[in-house]
């Protein structure tokens, strides 16, 4: 199953075209101040299924590409994300293929975690707006997990069972000397996108190619293959520090490519099997 959100109205998305299911969100109980501290749809993604199919049969419809999309996940609790988790492709590998991991490994492991605002967290039809112009913003793509069960220091068997699903995730940032949680938590630096696809639908998350361009151009190019800490372990990482939460957003860690954006950019991000996008940059 595929969800997109739009004009706060919830679509199935059926090939090119978005059946309007907003009505199956009715069937939920309503909910009361204090909210919990998890997505409503996604954490009630499998009671919803048969909502949406019912929904689905009168719906009305639209084209996916007239929609001004909106994040498809409305209410992550947390957005953890990992830093650089590719292994290197080329003469870096070549060289000492085992030393260079381990190094890195090393690394992720120094740095761990961290986590950017929700606050940043945008659809693809909203766009990236720069802010801080007289410094290097720049484009990451990732494969986005979210968390469809709570998970609390979960082992690696456990751990793919608590992803609902998968979008694509650019975590943009801008350069400069203050942690990242600061510079990646800028109001639209974090685009999910183009819908959700249920985890049932991505046969193998580690064997996912990204693509990244801007203006047309490659910048990022990649395979889930070749994640340094893959899915499972991350999960595992972060659900021994925090309570992984349904809505909870993991972006995975960008490959190498990350480069520079300027308003007026257009970036196609495509993940195999997950989805394209088409995101635009402008001035603040
Ligand atoms: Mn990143």
């Amino acid at each position: 199953m595929k969800l997109c959100r739009f004009d706060d109205r919830l679509g199935l998305v059926t090939g090119d075209t978005v059946l309007d299911v907003t009505d199956a969100l009715n069937t939920l109980a309503p909910q009361r101040y204090p909210f919990p501290r998890s997505d409503m749809m996604i954490e009630n993604l499998a009671s919803l299924a048969g909502p949406i199919a019912a929904a689905a049969r009168t719906a009305k419809s639209y084209a996916l590409k007239d929609l001004t999309l909106l994040a498809p996940v409305a209410n992550p609790g947390k957005v953890v994300a990992a830093p650089v988790n590719y292994k290197k492709h080329l003469e870096e590998a070549q060289q000492d293929p085992e030393i260079h991991y381990q190094n890195k490994v090393a690394e992720i492991q120094r740095v761990g975690l961290f986590l950017k605002a929700t606050s940043s967290v945008v659809g693809p039809g909203e766009g990236i707006t720069i802010r801080h112009p007289d410094r290097r913003t720049d484009h990451e793509i990732e494969l986005a997990a979210v968390i469809g069960t709570r998970a609390n220091k979960v082992t690696r068997e456990q751990a793919m069972s608590h992803i609902a699903g998968y979008c694509i995730g650019l975590d943009t940032t801008v350069r400069g000397p203050e942690e990242r949680s600061l510079r990646k938590s800028i109001d639209t630096y974090t685009t999910l996108g183009p819908y959700f696809i249920t985890a049932d639908e991505v046969a193998n998350p580690s064997a996912l190619d990204l693509h990244l361009t801007v203006n047309g151009e490659t910048r990022q190019k990649a395979n889930t293959r070749d994640l340094i800490i893959g899915i499972a372990d991350l999960i595992v990482f972060a659900s021994s520090f925090y309570t992984l939460m349904p809505g909870d957003v993991l972006l995975t860690g960008t490959p190498e490519g990350v480069g520079p954006l300027a308003p007026g950019d257009v970036i196609d991000a495509t993940i195999s099997g997950v989805g394209a996008m088409q995101v635009k940059v402008r001035a603040g």
